[in-house]
C-alpha cells in the first residue's frame, strides 16, 4: 500500500494541522494523542514517511523505538506510574487508523484501566499533563 502524503500525521509534521507537542529530534517527533486512553498517552512517529512497520526502514524503526524509549522514561516519571505500555498497529486489520508509522506510548498505573478508546481529550487538561511530560523530559 502506498503512502498517503496527506495522512493527519504528515499534516502535523508540515505544522499544517496543531497539536501538542512534547519532543522532536532530527528523525522524530512526539506529541498528545488527542483520544488519550490514559493520562500522558503519547504518540512518536518518524519524520520520514512510512505507513507502519512493515514498510519502515531499519533507521526509521531504530530511531523511533529510541525516541520511544526516551517517552517511556519521561511518561512514567511525569505520572509517578508503575509502568508504561506500548502500542503499534498495522494496516486497518491489524488495528490502524492513521497510515504513518506510530507507537503509542502510556504510562499505567496498577489496577486502572484504560479509558474507553474514541474519547476526546479536555484540552485544557491535555496541556497540563503534556506540561508534566515536558518537565519530566527535561
Ligand atoms: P491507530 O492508527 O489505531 O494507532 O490510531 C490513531 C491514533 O491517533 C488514535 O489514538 C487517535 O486518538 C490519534 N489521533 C488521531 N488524530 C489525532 C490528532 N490530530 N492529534 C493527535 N492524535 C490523533
Amino acid at each position: 500500500m502506498a503512502y498517503d502524503k496527506d495522512n493527519i500525521f504528515a499534516k502535523i509534521l508540515r505544522g499544517e494541522i496543531p497539536c501538542e507537542k512534547l519532543y522532536e529530534d532530527e528523525d522524530t517527533f512526539v506529541f498528545m494523542d488527542i483520544m488519550p486512553r490514559a493520562d500522558g498517552h503519547c504518540l512518536v512517529i518518524p519524520k520520514t514517511a512510512c505507513r507502519n512497520m512493515l514498510d519502515a526502514t531499519p533507521a526509521q524503526l531504530s530511531a523511533t523505538l529510541k525516541t520511544v524509549q526516551r517517552m517511556g522514561h519521561a511518561v512514567m516519571k511525569a505520572f509517578d506510574a508503575e509502568g508504561v505500555m506500548v502500542q503499534q498497529f498495522n494496516e486497518a486489520a491489524g488495528g490502524q487508523e492513521v497510515f504513518h508509522l506510530h507507537y503509542h506510548v502510556l504510562p499505567r498505573h496498577d489496577g486502572i484501566k484504560l479509558r474507553p478508546p474514541g474519547t476526546m481529550a479536555d484540552f485544557s487538561e491535555l496541556k497540563d499533563h503534556a506540561d508534566k511530560i515536558r518537565a519530566a523530559l527535561g
